[in-house]
């Protein structure tokens, strides 16, 4: 079980995220990655280095957001690769869809037990998997229920899936907006100054220093 960071506000949240992981790293893991929402694109940074090499491409990249995502992995399904590394995104669906920029991007700890049904049935509708991780599966199901209400579309997903989950989502159209969701695995929500800005964490000591407003969900 590794680990997630969230943040959304009006600040760029890129360093809490990466200083989140580092907060996580004690923990083990075989691959980091962070995804951001920048000029109205969704973009990530994946590695299968330490958190310390992530935080050299976010730099690199010019990675800077007040939204973003990010997670330390640790393998149940698909080998510690980049392409199975976190945050998973959702392009649509048809032949071209991994070509068009990301719609939905989501991190994810625990494990999902029906994962090769839902693939399935999201295969049939049009999905193309990039990764052989069974979060894959949950960006594209909320990916298939999203209507412009990422909170109403992974409140649907979380419906389908059995297993243990701990999840944060975004959505490139919802710029202002996380959803996180669990099951089984932890995840809190810190509160940051003034109610500006919100985090979610699978650890609150991933988010120490930033708030001590935690409210464990
Ligand atoms: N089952 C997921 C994967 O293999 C998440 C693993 C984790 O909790 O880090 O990618």
């Amino acid at each position: 079980m590794c680990g997630i960071v969230g943040a959304v506000g009006s600040r760029n949240i890129v360093p809490v995220l990466v200083e989140g992981l580092k907060r996580l790293e004690y923990r083990g893991y075989d691959s980091c990655g962070v995804a951001v929402l920048l000029d109205g694109q969704l973009q990530r940074a994946r590695s299968t280095s330490r958190v310390a090499e992530l935080q050299a491409q976010v730099d690199t990249d010019g990675l800077s957001s007040s939204l973003g995502i990010a997670h330390t992995r640790w393998a149940t399904h698909g080998a510690p690769a980049v392409h199975n590394a976190h945050p998973h995104f959702s392009h649509g669906t048809g032949a071209d869809a991994t070509q068009r920029p990301g719609r939905i991007a989501l991190v994810h700890n625990g494990i999902i037990e029906n994962h090769d049904e839902l693939r399935a049935q999201l295969q049939a509708r049009g999905y193309v998997f990039l990764s052989q991780t069974d979060t894959e599966v949950i960006a594209h199901l909320v990916d298939s229920l999203y209507d412009g209400d990422l909170f109403a579309a992974v409140q649907a997903a979380v419906q389908q899936l059995q297993g243990g989950y701990a999840i944060a989502v975004l959505s490139k159209d919802e710029p202002h907006r996380m959803v996180g969701a669990r099951a089984g695995s932890p995840l809190v929500l810190g509160v940051g100054a003034d109610g500006a800005e919100h985090f979610l964490a699978s650890d609150a000591m991933a988010l120490a220093g930033v708030t001590d407003q935690i409210v464990y969900l």
